[in-house]
């Protein structure tokens, strides 16, 4: 018996939905697709659709922010339309973002804005993070974390490193700058906007850092790296409270 084309649209959108969902995009409102969405082809049974969102989804840069695409290349299953695959995706996102930064434990990826992506394909989640700075040593010990983390919840998991476009301190949310303050440690000022070369400086960069108990400003910087060299140590000049302050980046 041949199957009824029509009884098989709604699994067609159901899957393709799926699809689009997790690229972030919509269903083409070209017209010479608009067919698409209720009937595509003679009859309701062809795919030539799919050449379109293929593409789109091609163009679309692997690994920018907010972008879920990952390269396939065939090697991962198809996403299946089930509830399964949002489950996953929402319990995967859900743990990546509370990996605490073993340098600023009261922070997590999320805080820090080093998330790039976090995508499911069945029970498979491929994670992409960006390193704060090159030689953090807090990336490996996240990259671990969140592995175990993802592992335990009983999900295969592949943590992947985005370069591009890079992270500076400005990615750090406003309640992750909450979280800093709240800790008694200063949150970073605006990163500075480069072109070209990095200038190198002998002398120490010249900050107006307010206290984070406080709140007066002018503090002293009193040495350039503090625990960590993502951080440099104040002093306040009316309560006279030493204090961290994260490096603008
Ligand atoms: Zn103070």
């Amino acid at each position: 018996m041949a199957a009824d084309p029509a009884g098989l649209r709604a699994e067609f959108d159901a899957v393709i939905g799926v699809v689009l969902a997790e690229e972030d995009l919509s269903w083409p409102d070209v017209p010479a697709l608009a067919g698409v969405a209720g009937r595509a082809g003679r009859d309701g049974i062809h795919t030539e659709a799919m050449g379109y969102l293929a593409g789109r989804a091609a163009e679309r840069r692997p690994g920018a922010p907010g972008s879920h695409v990952v390269s396939r290349r065939g090697r991962e299953p198809a996403p299946q339309a089930s509830g399964d695959t949002v489950s996953v995706l929402a319990l995967a996102r859900e743990i990546a973002e509370a990996v605490p930064d073993p340098e600023l434990p009261m922070l997590t990826l999320a805080d820090l804005g080093i998330l790039r992506g976090v995508s499911a394909y069945g029970e498979r989640v491929i994670v992409s993070l960006t390193p704060t700075y090159s030689g953090c040593p807090a990336l490996a010990e996240m990259r671990g974390d969140l592995a175990r983390r993802l592992a335990a919840a009983g999900l295969q998991t592949e943590v992947r490193t985005v370069l591009s476009p890079a992270w500076s301190s400005d990615w750090i949310t406003a309640a992750g700058r909450c979280k800093l303050a709240a800790a008694g440690i200063a949150p970073p000022g605006p990163a500075p906007h480069r072109g070209g070369p990095v200038p190198l400086a002998l002398s120490p960069a010249r900050r107006d850092v307010a206290c984070p108990r406080c709140g007066a400003p002018g503090a002293e910087q009193t040495a350039a790296c503090s625990g960590t060299a993502c951080k440099a140590l104040y002093r306040c000049a009316a309560c006279r409270e030493p204090f961290e302050y994260v490096k603008e980046i």
